[in-house]
């Protein structure tokens, strides 16, 4: 390399260069949208606590609702108990009272189960209630911790935008640099191959005759020595024939 002229374009290395700038650009990007990794771990044990305590917090309030919905249940059937008992004065003979007396037999029995199922839901909601009191005791030392965290994160969201905004600078310029039916293609490669549009040619040893065969790095699809040689000697940009991504020397090979 100390060899080539400064003043000699060599336009695969603009294409590396574009390369190496749109995968750090994907990182910055990352970082400043995603949770960044040294804060991911306590990310997650901090979703993990706080779903503990929404669905407690659930379940309290659900065990409160079923809880309200039997008192009210029980106490509709104490008020149609004491009209029964209201009723007892004015029946008219021994089979109307009978039938009276089952009636309120029957509704005290409703009230029975509805106090006993309120009682339970009751029991259940504070039982949740302490679980939830500790929970959230416990959980107060992680929160706190959390929040220094994503303010220690937020005090660094200036610095990575400015990177994010030098690379789309950088990338720009790269882009002039390469050939424009040259950039499109790369384009389309990087489209179709997830982001990464460059694949090292892989040298082989062909066996006894010590020729050297190449291939591309991700597909192994052969590559022409004359390929290698354009690229290695004017890093022209050259395109796997099968894969269709642009084709790099590793420094050994070249
Ligand atoms: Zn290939």
């Amino acid at each position: 390399m100390a060899l080539v002229g400064v003043t000699m374009e060599r336009p695969l290395d603009s294409v590396l260069d574009l390369q190496k700038a749109l995968n750090e650009l994907q990182r910055a990007d990352e970082r400043l949208h995603g949770i960044p990794e040294w804060m991911q771990e306590l990310h997650e044990q901090h979703t993990a606590r706080k779903e503990e305590i929404d669905a407690l917090e659930a379940s309290v309030e659900e065990a409160a609702s079923e809880r309200r919905l039997a008192e009210g249940e029980a106490q509709a059937a104490q008020e149609k108990l004491k009209t029964y008992q209201e009723q007892i004065s004015s029946v008219r003979n021994q089979r109307e009272y009978g039938a009276l007396l089952q009636e309120m037999d029957t509704i005290k029995d409703t009230i029975k189960t509805l106090e006993e199922q309120a009682l339970t839901a009751l029991e259940r909601q504070e039982e949740s209630q302490t679980s939830l009191g500790e929970l959230k005791e416990g959980f107060q030392e992680l929160d706190e911790r959390y929040k220094a965290e994503l303010e220690k994160w937020e005090a660094e969201k200036p610095e990575v935008a400015e990177q994010v905004e030098e690379l789309k600078g950088r990338i720009a310029v790269l882009r002039e640099r390469i050939p424009p039916s040259s950039l499109s293609l790369f384009e389309r490669v990087l489209e179709r191959h997830g982001g990464q549009a460059l694949a090292e040619v892989r040298t082989i040893e062909r066996a006894g005759r010590g020729q050297q065969i190449y291939s591309c790095g991700t597909c192994n699809y052969r590559v022409r020595p004359q390929a290698v040689v354009e690229i290695s000697n004017s890093g022209s940009i050259v395109f796997c024939d099968s894969c269709k991504r642009i084709l790099y020397l590793d420094e050994a090979t070249g």
